[in-house]
């Protein structure tokens, strides 16, 4: 495996494997890799001739007071699974040259970024979209892999990458949990013992909502009630129940969803989600008994 730091070097190390007629799968990451990252890059390698893993702690989706100084940086650590996933490269630059003064270009993907995670963190879509799409022209990616955990960051890439004309397919990858169901993430250093039971209400809330929904539950207003009231133990920051693809609110369940819920634990801010399509659950034939 290799280790680049510029832009420069990155560009000309993926030229050379386009020149070889090797495909270039990606996975962009803030580091901090867990077994969620590791399903990402597992893909990458086996779908890809080559594969790149980008390290970034990127502060231009952090505001002021978010946690970018505190983030977790485990750099020898990521390094050790990155290669024992397959990865032929990490790309790690350098934040002067991400961002050097002067910088004047976002990237703003309307409509699907507002709502949901926007709504708190209105800065934040800006910022991903535009390191991504910085990335992208960089390591010139066939494939990149993205997880469903981040349902909305997907949802906005995969229609940057089609508006912008990037030539990458976007592949979604599915939410990898501990074995207590908690959404891995690299923000789940920040709980203390204590708060690790209260942030299960998450995705014990989105099980029960699944289960409401298998049984042919389809009125939003029930299914909202029933994620609230499991999320009791954390200080919710919203419950949404959108169009999975639009991320228009819903006001009957039909068709692709997708049930978002953020919440706040101590220092940790948590997200999780369920995607369902009612077509794969027809009402009746689930009501039936
Ligand atoms: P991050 O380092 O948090 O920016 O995440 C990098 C990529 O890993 C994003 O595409 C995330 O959606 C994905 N990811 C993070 N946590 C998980 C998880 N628990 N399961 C699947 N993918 C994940």
């Amino acid at each position: 495996m290799i280790l680049i730091r510029t832009k420069e070097a990155m560009r000309r190390w993926s030229l050379a494997q386009k020149g070889a007629g090797k495909s270039i799968g990606f996975v962009p990451t803030m580091g901090a890799l867990h077994e969620g990252h590791a399903s990402l890059m597992r893909a990458s390698a086996a779908e890809n001739d080559v594969s790149v893993v980008s390290i970034f702690v990127n502060p231009a989706q952090f505001a002021p007071h978010e946690d970018f100084d505190a983030y977790p940086r485990t750099f020898e650590d990521d390094a050790v699974l990155s290669e024992a996933c397959g990865m032929t490269v990490i790309y790690a630059p350098e934040m002067a040259s991400m961002y050097p003064a002067g910088y004047a270009t976002y990237v703003t993907v309307e409509g699907l970024s507002e709502g949901l995670c926007s709504r708190t963190r209105p800065h934040f879509f800006r910022g991903v979209a535009t390191v991504v799409a910085k990335l992208f022209n960089t390591v010139l990616p066939d494939r990149a892999y993205f997880g469903q955990k981040d349902a909305q960051q997907c949802a906005i890439i995969t229609r940057m990458a089609a508006d912008l004309d990037m030539g990458v397919s976007i592949v979604e990858m599915p939410i990898v949990r501990e074995a207590d169901g908690l959404a891995m993430s690299s923000r789940n250093k920040y709980l203390s013992a204590e708060e690790r039971g209260p942030a299960l209400s998450l995705s014990r809330a989105l099980r029960e909502a699944e289960a409401l929904l298998l049984s042919g539950e389809r009125r939003v207003e029930a299914i909202d009630a029933c994620i609230r009231g499991h999320m009791a133990p954390v200080k919710i920051d919203y419950v949404e129940i959108v169009h999975a693809e639009t991320m228009k609110p819903l006001q009957v369940i039909d068709g692709p969803v997708l049930i978002a819920v953020a919440a706040n634990m101590g220092r940790a801010r948590l997200i999780d989600n369920l995607k369902f399509d009612t077509a794969r659950h027809p009402q009746a034939a689930v009501a039936r008994p």
